[in-house]
């Protein structure tokens, strides 16, 4: 499977309007490919099957102890992040899954540098890290709302600098090139939802009694700064989509479909790895020999 369409080309400028929501290719599975229709038909077996393979590089991953994977997953509101983390990571070893959710920074979070809080939370070797929200915001929601910015306590000629987003990005690039020399992969995901669906999925929250306690009011004084966001996330792609770390646009009218990419894409980058077992050396063969017999004298 390819998952080129997805990507956002590093030095390519993207127009986000370009990318459909309701995009679907061909996928290709073992060799067979399958048209639109067959593949909404097959698309919980087949990413049952993208799970169980998901679990097993993993438990690879975690034995190497050598590579980590950080997911970035950012989106409008209910575009369907949490869903989407949920289902891909439904079969992995919860001891090999780090997520960390990020909201309004707190006290202690603005007190430092803004990559203070997600630099605390990177994965660790071996563990695969989503990130629900990142490092992202900072040049998201603090660039549409600039009162958050006043809030981060930055010297008064750092706060006016008019480069100061194009200077976040550089930094964000750096940090992750840091993090990816250091054996940390990064994928980031858009969810792309477009507006209507949105707003279909607002009212369906405000309709279910049992989807109540997902709406917030706030969601839809967010939507109303929806070309805002367009606006912002674009200039995101456009300057740090990197070799090291880049971007896809996920289309995100379609849950299935977003979750069938998201699996494909991880599982792919995890694959490339070439992950195998630990090899077990002569000596350690030997003391294994040794513990068996050990267990065998036992009275
Ligand atoms: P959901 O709505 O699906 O439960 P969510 O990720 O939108 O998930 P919320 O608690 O609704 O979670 O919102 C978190 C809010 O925190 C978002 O509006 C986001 O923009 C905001 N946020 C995240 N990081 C920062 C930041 N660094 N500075 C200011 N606001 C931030
Ligand atoms: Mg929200």
């Amino acid at each position: 499977m390819k998952f080129a369409p997805f990507v956002v080309n590093p030095d390519s400028k993207i127009k986000l309007k370009n990318y459909d929501p309701r995009f679907i290719t061909d996928f290709e599975i073992n060799g067979i490919k399958l048209g639109k229709n067959e593949l909404k038909e097959k698309s919980s077996e087949i990413l049952k099957l993208g799970v169980t393979k998901l679990a097993d590089f993993q438990s690879k991953l975690y034995a190497q102890n050598t590579y980590g994977l950080l997911c970035v997953f950012q989106a409008m509101d209910a575009a369907g992040k949490d869903s989407t983390i949920k289902h891909v990571m439904s079969g992995v070893n919860p001891q090999g899954c780090q997520v960390f959710s990020f909201k309004q920074p707190s006290a202690e979070e603005l007190d430092h540098d803004y990559l203070w809080r997600y630099a605390k939370a990177t994965p660790e070797r071996g563990r695969i890290g989503i990130f629900n929200r990142s490092y992202y915001e900072e040049v998201l929601v603090v660039r549409v709302h600039p009162e958050l910015l006043i809030h981060q306590q930055l010297p008064s000629n750092l706060k006016q600098n008019k480069k100061i987003w194009e200077q976040r990005f550089d930094e964000i690039n750096q940090f992750e090139k840091y993090l990816v020399n250091n054996g940390i992969m990064i994928l980031k995901f858009f969810l792309n939802v477009s507006k209507e669906e949105q707003k279909k999925r607002f009212m369906e929250r405000l309709e279910l009694p049992e989807k109540n306690w997902k709406f917030s009011v706030s969601d839809v004084k967010e939507r109303q700064l929806w070309d805002d966001y367009m606006n912002a996330y674009e200039d995101v792609f456009n300057h740090t989509s990197t070799q090291w770390a880049p971007w896809y646009i996920i289309p995100a009218d379609r849950k299935w479909y977003t979750r069938l990419i998201v699996a494909g894409i991880i599982h792919q980058t995890l694959q490339n790895l070439g992950l195998q077992y630990p090899e077990v050396t002569q000596e350690q063969k030997q003391s294994l020999l040794e513990a068996r017999k050990m267990l065998e004298s036992e009275a």
